[in-house]
């Protein structure tokens, strides 16, 4: 019989950084992880990006978030031996004058300051793109090759033989006195399943609400060290430029369908306007949540297990924060805050 303190199920991300936080906090992990290539971190652009949506705001917590991601990923990268951060700036065109007299204005704000790069008063001149009002280059941006990240992690795990590539057999999970499965007896198990969460007899009654997105590969001639995002990103990634991406809710699989990448090409014709040829395309879950937060935290009736999941559109930037947090509280008696506490949701 293993005995460790935490057994982790699934390592996408979410798995992979509350590992690494557990490790960190000397703690004995074994991680049951089913490999496939339909994850959501396998699917993921990777890109970690402050200034978000239609309205260019702020994301949620960004204050928070961003000033602590790169020096978290870099750190990261020194432990497993590998890069797979990718800093870039993203330069999202303005689409009017208002739009750049706006962004002039909150360059003054002490809030915006720290997220700006430089805010051009003219067009780039980056052949193709549609930016004749100007537009913004933001810091704090990039993205991160998640397959390689969480490979990295894999080795180390695999190493001290800490790892396991099982599809977890729920029917074999005892609680009583701790987690017994099969052969590993641990004091938590806490799940970071990702969108197969809804497999899962503990945690199925949650209000999740995945997302399909696509994603086309393309090649062109922009430039290298930035990621042009107006309605669509372009993202200069593994020698190809991916584009997206899609928000489907009704058809949850892993194919591209013709409609989601007409959809990519029509947004991408708005941003840029030279040619392109398609290398591939390819489609992915992101495992969302109704209120758009994460759920965080353990289960009413079984408080030795635990959920660590639901970091739909954002989990580069969201999971570094929140595993340290889930590790402070578990750890630490530390506090999780209420709006990703799972137990927002009664049973
Ligand atoms: C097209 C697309 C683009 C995206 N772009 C971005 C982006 O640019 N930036 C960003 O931050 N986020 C992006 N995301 C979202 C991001 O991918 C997710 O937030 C993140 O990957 C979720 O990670 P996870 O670890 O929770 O889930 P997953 O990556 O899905 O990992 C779950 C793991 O658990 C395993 N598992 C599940 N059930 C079992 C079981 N019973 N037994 C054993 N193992 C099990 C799975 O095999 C998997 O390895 C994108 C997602 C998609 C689909």
């Amino acid at each position: 019989m293993k005995k460790v303190n935490y057994l982790i199920v699934g390592q996408g991300i979410a798995g992979s950084l509350l590992a690494v936080e557990l490790i960190r906090a000397g703690r004995d992990v074994h991680v049951i992880n089913h490999e496939t290539e339909n994850t959501s971190s396998n699917k993921a652009a990777g890109i970690y990006n402050p200034i978000t949506g239609r309205q260019m705001v702020k994301t949620w917590l960004a204050d928070s978030l961003f000033p602590i991601l790169e020096p978290y990923y870099q750190q990261l990268e020194r432990e497993v031996d590998l890069k797979f951060l990718y800093p870039k700036s993203i330069y999202r065109p303005f689409y009017s004058h208002e739009e750049l007299n706006d962004w002039e204005g909150k360059a003054a704000e002490l809030a915006y300051q720290p997220y700006i790069k430089e805010i051009l008063t003219k067009a780039s001149g980056i052949k193709g793109v549609r930016d004749e009002f100007g537009g913004l280059l933001l810091n704090y941006s990039g993205y991160v090759n998640l397959p390689d990240m969480i490979r990295g992690i894999r080795h180390v795990l695999e190493d001290k033989g800490n790892y396991t590539n099982e599809l977890f057999d729920h029917s074999q999970l005892k609680l009583a006195d701790g987690a017994h499965y099969k052969n590993i007896k641990a004091d938590y198990v806490i799940f970071c399943d990702g969108p197969m969460v809804t497999d899962n007899p503990l945690w199925n009654y949650l209000p999740f609400k995945p997302v399909k997105g696509e994603i086309l590969e393309i090649d062109t001639t922009l430039p290298e060290d930035m990621i042009v995002n107006r309605g669509v990103f372009v993202l200069p990634k593994n020698g190809h430029f991916s584009v997206g991406s899609t928000y489907d809710h009704d058809h949850l699989d892993y194919v591209p369908s013709e409609k989601g990448i007409k959809n990519l090409q029509d947004r991408l014709h708005k941003l840029y306007q030279k040619e392109y040829t398609i290398v591939s395309k390819s489609a992915g879950v992101r495992p969302a949540t109704y209120d758009r937060r994460p759920f965080i935290g353990q289960h009413t009736d079984h408080p030795q297990v635990g959920i660590f999941n639901g970091f739909g559109t954002k989990g580069v930037s969201l999971v570094p924060f929140f595993a340290g947090q889930y590790v402070n509280y578990l750890e630490r008696s530390g506090e999780l805050l209420p709006e990703v506490d799972v137990r927002r949701v009664k049973i």
